[in-house]
């Protein structure tokens, strides 16, 4: 079955209209949206091809740890206790300056503001940044 749905790109912070064509559920093609206000059905490469990745069989699906040189698949609560520790020990050892965070205008601004957030707060550094300048 054939569809088509309307809706934001999020590769970015510019928010122009898209257009996605669906069959059987999956997406077939994405194009501008011709009615959006403000790109008026144009598009970046990002925005018209950017999509491919949805069906690889390369997205990574749980978290890896190396383990004696290979990537080993791991539970979330192993993965995230591993990064709390690793991040005590190099706050403890190099202080909170020592971290640095990129954020990405393809995330939301309430995870911007997370991001912001837990580095002022949590890690103790005002070292954040993105291209949207959380
Ligand atoms: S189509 Fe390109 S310019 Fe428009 S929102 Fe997406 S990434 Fe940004």
């Amino acid at each position: 079955m054939q569809d088509q749905v309307e809706t934001i790109c999020g590769f970015c912070g510019t928010g122009c209209g898209l257009l996605v064509e669906t069959e059987d559920n999956k997406i077939s093609k994405v194009k501008g949206y011709k009615e959006n206000p403000s790109s008026h059905g144009e598009t970046c490469v990002k925005g018209a091809l950017g999509w491919g990745y949805l069906r690889s069989d390369r997205r990574l699906t749980q978290p890896l740890i190396r383990k004696n040189g290979e990537l080993t698949p791991a539970s979330w609560e192993e993965a995230l206790h591993l990064i709390a520790t690793k991040f005590s020990q190099v706050k403890e050892n190099h202080g909170a300056d020592a971290f640095g965070c990129f954020s990405s205008s393809r995330s939301t601004n309430e995870l911007n503001y997370l991001a912001g957030k837990f580095m002022r707060t949590v890690i103790g550094t005002n070292n954040i940044d993105s291209c949207n300048r959380t």
